[in-house]
């Protein structure tokens, strides 16, 4: 249960944390956001994403509310406030406040700010990956700006619920040329027969996840290989191995996709090892997460 947000300077009560009704994000989506792993009580990967909020923001002209060492105070007060020692901390910028207008508001209007934090168990992360997850596919109806991570997520919208009523748990997005781009909040993968590890590349269509990116060095480190290229529906279909990453389900096998199962429809052995290795990385590399 979330306790505490904050809310542009103020450590709020979860139920009365509101924003105003002419914030931009709420008007226009003008606004972008982070979502970053909470594990024993310590952000994963922290540096990585405030370098993709800063990347965000300049790519839409919004100013950093606040420098990055006072932005980790206020995301650990949230996190200590909300007693949260494994789950996900939630970070949204937007153009702040102003009139309604298409238009960018006046010169040093300030952003809006708002962090929120939630409690969930690893334990119920590790048994979906346990069982496995199915996927469904649809057309990727986006805009070619997918690389900021904004907020605008309508069409991740609708891709995710369609998942749900078909009884499956993720949507992967595919290009008009057939190639899987990505999922509604997690990058695709799958693993050839020959054991290479098969990814799309960050410079077009997918946002540059950070767990991704993460993991390419979590797999070098154990061996593996890994081709950045587009694949299919087909392809992934007939792999040995498919998978998806994000901070919010970290290495999540997937076992069937468009109805079709994947190798013997198990979670794959090495989606399973790589989510293993995931947190042990993370546990042994301090620097990178700032802990
Ligand atoms: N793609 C999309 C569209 C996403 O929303 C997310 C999660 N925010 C990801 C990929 C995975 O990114 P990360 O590993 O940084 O969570």
């Amino acid at each position: 249960m979330s306790r505490f947000a904050y809310v542009n300077g103020l450590y709020l009560r979860h139920a009365e944390a509101v924003v105003h009704v002419e914030d931009r994000g709420y008007q226009f989506a003008d606004g972008v956001y982070e979502v970053c792993e909470i594990r024993n009580g310590r952000l994963i990967d922290e540096a990585l994403h405030m370098a993709r909020l800063e990347r965000s923001l300049r790519e839409l002209r919004i100013t950093m509310p606040m420098s990055l060492p006072a932005l980790g105070v206020v995301m650990r007060e949230v996190v200590r406030r909300n007693r949260v020692r494994e789950g996900l901390v939630y970070l949204q910028v937007t153009r702040g406040v102003a009139p309604r207008n298409h238009l960018f508001p006046a010169e040093g209007t300030p952003p809006s700010i708002v962090v929120t934090a939630k409690s969930a168990p690893s334990r119920a992360g590790d048994s979906k990956a346990e069982k496995g997850v199915s996927v469904i596919s649809v057309p990727d109806n986006r805009w070619e700006r997918v690389d900021i991570k904004t907020v605008s997520l309508l069409p991740n919208v609708l891709a995710k619920q369609a998942a749900k009523e078909a009884g499956a748990y993720e949507a992967w997005f595919v290009d008009a040329d057939g190639m899987v781009t990505e999922g509604s909040s997690t990058n695709a993968w799958i693993v050839t027969a020959d054991g290479k590890l098969v990814t799309r590349p960050a410079e077009s269509g997918i946002l540059r996840g950070i767990t991704r990116t993460v993991l390419f060095e979590v797999a070098k480190a154990a061996g593996y290989r890994i081709e950045e290229r587009p694949f299919s529906i087909a392809e992934a279909q007939a792999a040995r191995e498919a998978f998806f990453t994000a901070a919010t389900a970290v290495v999540m096998p997937v076992v069937e996709l468009d109805g079709k199962p994947i190798a013997n429809g198990a979670p794959g052995t090495i989606a399973t090892e790589l989510r293993r290795r995931f947190h042990e990385f993370a546990a042994v590399a301090p620097a990178r997460s700032h802990g």
